[in-house]
C-alpha cells in the first residue's frame, strides 16, 4: 500500500518508514523539519539502499497535502507530525494546539474530500493523567495534565466523531508509552536539539561527555528503589506496532485505542544499570529534586495490543541502550 507519512522524518516516522518499506510498502514522507534533520533521508537510504519521497511541506498547508495524496495515490496516512515537549506546551499553548489540534484537522479535511479514509493518528500515555489505578487500560479515565496531552485528546475525540459519522473510516490511534533505542545500525535515532528532556537521551549525551553528570529526579518515591517508572518501549517495537496496525485496519472499520507499551515498567536506575552495562563503566549521577509535575509511575495494560496487533515479542532494555550508544557515538550528522 502507499502510505503517508507526516513528521516521517522524526525519530519514531523514520524508523517506521524504514519498517513500512521493508515489509514492502511504499512509503512517502511529508515533514517541515521543525523538529528534524534533513540528513535523516540520506541515513534511511543508506539502510535500505534507497531514496524514499520526502516532501517538505507543513500538514496544515492544506494545497501541498492535497496534492501529495492524489499523486502518489496515497491509501492510508499514519499522522505523526505534531510538537511533543511538555513544557514548552505549557509555556506556549496556543503552537501546540495550532499544530497538533489545527494540524490535524486539516489533514483529517483533505484526507475526507479525497476520499482517504484510512488513519493511524500518533497519540500518547499522557492521555491518561494521574492513574486511577495501574497498569492503565484504555478504559481508564482520561485526565492529561498538559496542554501537549490535551492537545493528543483532542484529536482522539474529534477522531472518534469522524468515525461514528461515516462508517467508511479506519482509524487507529496509538497511544505510545515511552520510546526508547534506536535503529540497530546505529543511524538513525533520537537527537533532541539542545538539553535532552528525557531520560535515555540525557543517559547518551552524559555517557558520550557531552553533558557532565545525569539528574536523578528524586529517589524517594514509593517504587521499587525510590526512582520514577515508567514503560520503555523500543522505537523499533513501536514502529512494528504502525505496521501491524495497518494490517488491521485493513479488515476493521471504525475507531480504537490501543496502548504501546510493553507492559513492564523500569526505574530510573534499572534503565541507568542496563546502560552501564553495555558500555562498561559506571556514570557520575546525582540525585536531586524531583521533577515537577512528575508521576511517580505508570505503565501499559498491552492485553487489547496483543488482541489487535499481535503485539508481544518485545526488545529488551538492554538492547534499546545498545542501540542508542551505537548511535550516539556514530558521526551521523557530518
Ligand atoms: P519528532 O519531533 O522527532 O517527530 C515529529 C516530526 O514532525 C518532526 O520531524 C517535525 O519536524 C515534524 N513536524 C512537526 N510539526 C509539523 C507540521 N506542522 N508539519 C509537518 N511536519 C511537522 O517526534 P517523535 O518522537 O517522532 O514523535 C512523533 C509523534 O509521536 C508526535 O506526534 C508525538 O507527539 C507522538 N509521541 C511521541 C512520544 C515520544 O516520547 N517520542 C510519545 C508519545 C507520543
Ligand atoms: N528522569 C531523570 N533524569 C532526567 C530525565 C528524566 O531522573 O534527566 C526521570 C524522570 O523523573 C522519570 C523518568 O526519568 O521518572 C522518565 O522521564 P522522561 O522525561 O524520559 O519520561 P516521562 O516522565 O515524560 O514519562
Amino acid at each position: 500500500m502507499n502510505i503517508l507519512l507526516t513528521g516521517g522524518a522524526g525519530y519514531i516516522g523514520s524508523h517506521a518508514a524504514v519498517v513500512l518499506t521493508e515489509a514492502g510498502h511504499e512509503v512517502v514522507l511529508l515533514d517541515n523539519f521543525s523538529n528534524s534533520n534533513k540528513s535523516v533521508l540520506k541515513r534511511i537510504r543508506k539502510i535500505l539502499g534507497r531514496s524514499l519521497p520526502c516532501i517538505e511541506a507543513d500538514v496544515r498547508d492544506t494545497d501541498i497535502v492535497e496534492r501529495v495524496l492524489r499523486e502518489y495515490k496515497i491509501g492510508a496516512v499514519i499522522h505523526f507530525a505534531g510538537l511533543k515537549a511538555v513544557g514548552e506546551s505549557v509555556a506556549n499553548p496556543i503552537s501546540y494546539y495550532a499544530n497538533n489540534v489545527q494540524g490535524s484537522i486539516n489533514l483529517f479535511q483533505v484526507m475526507q474530500k479525497v476520499g482517504i479514509k484510512t488513519l493511524v493518528f500518533s497519540s500518547s500515555a499522557t492521555v491518561y493523567g494521574e492513574p486511577k489505578y495501574l497498569p492503565f487500560d484504555e478504559d481508564h479515565p482520561k485526565n492529561p495534565m498538559n496542554p501537549y496531552g490535551r492537545s493528543k485528546l483532542q484529536v482522539e475525540e474529534i477522531l472518534r466523531d469522524l468515525a461514528d459519522s461515516d462508517s467508511e473510516w479506519k482509524i487507529a490511534c496509538l497511544r505510545y508509552f515511552n520510546p526508547v533505542g534506536a535503529h540497530e545500525s546505529g543511524l538513525i535515532g533520537e537527537d533532541p536539539n539542545g538539553i535532552p528532556n528525557n531520560l535515555m537521551p540525557y543517559v547518551a549525551k552524559a555517557a558520550s561527555g557531552e553533558l557532565p553528570h545525569l539528574n536523578i529526579f528524586g529517589d524517594d518515591y514509593e517504587t521499587c528503589d525510590g526512582t520514577g517508572e515508567r514503560d520503555y518501549i523500543h522505537v523499533m517495537d513501536l514502529a512494528e506496532g504502525h505496521m501491524a496496525a495497518i494490517s488491521y485496519l485493513k479488515n476493521h472499520a471504525g475507531f480504537t485505542c490501543v496502548n504501546l507499551g510493553t507492559g513492564k515498567p523500569l526505574s530510573v536506575m534499572d534503565l541507568l544499570n542496563a546502560f552501564e552495562k553495555v558500555i562498561g563503566k559506571n556514570l557520575k549521577k546525582v540525585v536531586v529534586q524531583r521533577r515537577s509535575g512528575d508521576l511517580p509511575c505508570y505503565y501499559a495494560s498491552v492485553e487489547q495490543a496483543s488482541i489487535q496487533l499481535n503485539g508481544s515479542a518485545f526488545r529488551s532494555i538492554e538492547i534499546a541502550c545498545r542501540d542508542i550508544w551505537k548511535f550516539q557515538k556514530a558521526d551521523n550528522f557530518q
